[in-house]
C-alpha cells in the first residue's frame, strides 16, 4: 500500500511522481502493490489512512510529511496509530546538527523535532537531506498480524536513495507468492491492432498460472506489460514470461523498439540512440534534428538519454523562414510550397545533413495549433523529413518526406510528431523500405488519416 502526503498532491498542484517511483520498484521486488492513497497534511487524515493501511496490507510505504513544518505530521500520526510515544533519537539529532554544520549552520529546535520517532521505529538515515525515515512494524488485527511501516522524506531526492539502501535491505517478500514484469514498448502500431496481433495472449480470462498481458498508450508508444503472478517459483516464472514475450516479439517483430522500465516518447529516444550507438564493434552513426513547430523538443527528447552524446551532434531550430533559409533551405521553394510543406521538410533534413556532418538528420515542420490552421492544411499538419548520408532509397536520393495529420491540442501535436520522428529513423534502421510502414496519425497519398 502506497500513501502520499500533501495538500499539494490533494489539490493537484505536485504531481505524485513517489507513488509511481514506489510502485515501479515494488513491482521489481516481486511485491503487488494493492492500492495509492493521496492524504491532506492533517493528523486525524494521515492516522486514519495509515490504521486503514496497516489492515489491508502487510508493508505500508508513506512519502512525505517528516519535516520540520507544523504541516509535517507524519511521525505524529505514526506515533498515534501505533498508540506509542514520541521519544529523541540521539543518533539522528547527531546526523542533522552534522549535515547543518557542513552547510555552516545551527540547528533550530525546530530543526530538531526531525529527530524525534515513535520509540518502537527506528530512523533510517538520509544521506540527502536533514528529515531521516522512519520504520516500524506495527501489530494489526488483520490476516498479516503486523505491517511493516516506511515513512520516507518527500523530496525524490532524498526518497529514491533512501529506498534503495534502506528499504530494500528490509523487504521480505512472501516466498510463495512470485511476482515477475516483463515491459515491450511498441511502436508504428495502433493498440487494437496489436490487441489483434496478439489474439489470445491479451485475454483476462487466461487460465491462471499463466503470466497476463495488458497494453498502455503513452505519447506515442504502446507499452505491453507482461505479468506472471502466481505460486511458481521465481525461475520457472521467469520462464513463462520468457515464452510470452517471445511470443509478442514474433507477433511484433520489429515494432518492438525497446524493453525495459519506462513508458513513453523517452523508450523511443533511448532505443534510437541505442542503435545509433551500434555494438560498439562498428563506429557509431550520428545524428542531427532541425525543428521548427517542435522548437527543440527532439533534441531534448534525444539528449534526456544518458550517453546520447556518442550520437546526437546537436540540432538547429529554425522556427522563422529567415533561419530556415539562412540553413540553406531553397527561398523561392519557401515561397511557393510554404514553411509546412514536403518540399520545406526535405529541404530542412537536407540542409541540416549537410551543416552538421552528420549520417542522419530528421526534420520537423507543422501547424501545432491553436492558431493558424488553413483548410488545406489544418492544426496538426506536420510534414517529417528524414535525411541520411548513404541515401534512402536509388530512386528518392538522400531526403524524404511523410505528412502526418495529428490530433489533440499544442503540447500533442509537437509530442506526436517527435515520437513520429524518432519511429521513422527506427524504421529506417530496422531495414524497412521508405515509406513503411505507415505510422499512426500518417497520411496516405491520398490524403487519408
Ligand atoms: P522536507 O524535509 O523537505 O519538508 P518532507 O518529508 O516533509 O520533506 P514534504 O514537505 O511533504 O516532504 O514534501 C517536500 C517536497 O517533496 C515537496 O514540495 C515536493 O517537491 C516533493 N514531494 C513530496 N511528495 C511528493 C510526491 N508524492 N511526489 C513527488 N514529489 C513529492
Amino acid at each position: 500500500m502506497v500513501i502520499s502526503s500533501g495538500d499539494e498532491i490533494i489539490t493537484g498542484q505536485l504531481l505524485d511522481t513517489n507513488s509511481r517511483f514506489l510502485a515501479e520498484r515494488l513491482m521489481d521486488s516481486g511485491i503487488l502493490p494493492v492500492e495509492h492513497v493521496g492524504v491532506p497534511d492533517e493528523l486525524p487524515a494521515l492516522t486514519g489512512a495509515l490504521r486503514r493501511a496497516c489492515e489491508m496490507a502487510p508493508l505500508v510505504v508513506i512519502s512525505g510529511g517528516l519535516g520540520p513544518t507544523e504541516g509535517d505530521l507524519t511521525r505524529q500520526a505514526l506515533a498515534e496509530m501505533s498508540a506509542d510515544a514520541l521519544v529523541l533519537d540521539e543518533a539522528a539529532e547527531r546526523a542533522i546538527a552534522g549535515m547543518l554544520s557542513r552547510r555552516g549552520r545551527e540547528m533550530t529546535e525546530r530543526q530538531r523535532r526531525q529527530a524525534y520517532r515513535p520509540s518502537r521505529s527506528v530512523c533510517l538515515p538520509n544521506a540527502y537531506g536533514t528529515a531521516p525515515g522512519l520504520h516500524a512494524v506495527v501489530p494489526v488485527a488483520g490476516p498479516h498480524r503486523s505491517a511493516d511501516v516506511f515513512c520516507l522524506p518527500g523530496p525524490p531526492g532524498e526518497l529514491r536513495p533512501m529506498w534503495e539502501r534502506e528499504v530494500l535491505p528490509r523487504l521480505r517478500p512472501d516466498p510463495l507468492h512470485t511476482v515477475v514484469t516483463r515491459l515491450l514498448h511498441i511502436v508504428g502500431i495502433a493498440e487494437a491492432d496489436c490487441v489483434t496481433r496478439l489474439g489470445d495472449l491479451t485475454r483476462r480470462d487466461r487460465p491462471t498460472g499463466l503470466p497476463l498481458v495488458g497494453i498502455t498508450a503513452s505519447g506515442g508508444v504502446l507499452t505491453l506489460r507482461i505479468r506472471y503472478e502466481g505460486r511458481a517459483d521465481r525461475k520457472e516464472a521467469q520462464r513463462l514470461v520468457d515464452e510470452v514475450e517471445s511470443l509478442a516479439r514474433t507477433e511484433l517483430a520489429d515494432h518492438v523498439a525497446a524493453a525495459g522500465p519506462g513508458a513513453g516518447g523517452g523508450m523511443l529516444a533511448r532505443a534510437v540512440v541505442e542503435k545509433l550507438r551500434g555494438d560498439g564493434a562498428s563506429t557509431p552513426r550520428m545524428l542531427a534534428v532541425v525543428e521548427s513547430c517542435t522548437g527543440g523538443m527532439l533534441g531534448e527528447m534525444l539528449t534526456a538519454i544518458p550517453g546520447s552524446s556518442a550520437v546526437f551532434v546537436g540540432g538547429f531550430i529554425t522556427y522563422a523562414n529567415r533561419l530556415k533559409e539562412s540553413l540553406g533551405v531553397d527561398a523561392e521553394a519557401l515561397r511557393r510550397h510554404g514553411a509546412v510543406s514536403r518540399e520545406t521538410a526535405e529541404g530542412m533534413a537536407a540542409c541540416g545533413l549537410e551543416r552538421s556532418g552528420a549520417d542522419y538528420c530528421l526534420s520537423i515542420t507543422g501547424i501545432a495549433g491553436p492558431e493558424g490552421g488553413t483548410a488545406t492544411k489544418p492544426v496538426g499538419t506536420v510534414h517529417i523529413g528524414l535525411a541520411a548520408r548513404a541515401g534512402l532509397a536509388a530512386s528518392t536520393g538522400a531526403s524524404r518526406s511523410r505528412l502526418f495529420l495529428f490530433t489533440g491540442d499544442r503540447e500533442d501535436v509537437r509530442r506526436r510528431a517527435c515520437v513520429s520522428a524518432l519511429a521513422m529513423l527506427h524504421f529506417h534502421m530496422a531495414g524497412r523500405k521508405p515509406g513503411e510502414p505507415r505510422l499512426l496519425w500518417e497520411v496516405d497519398r491520398a490524403g487519408t488519416a
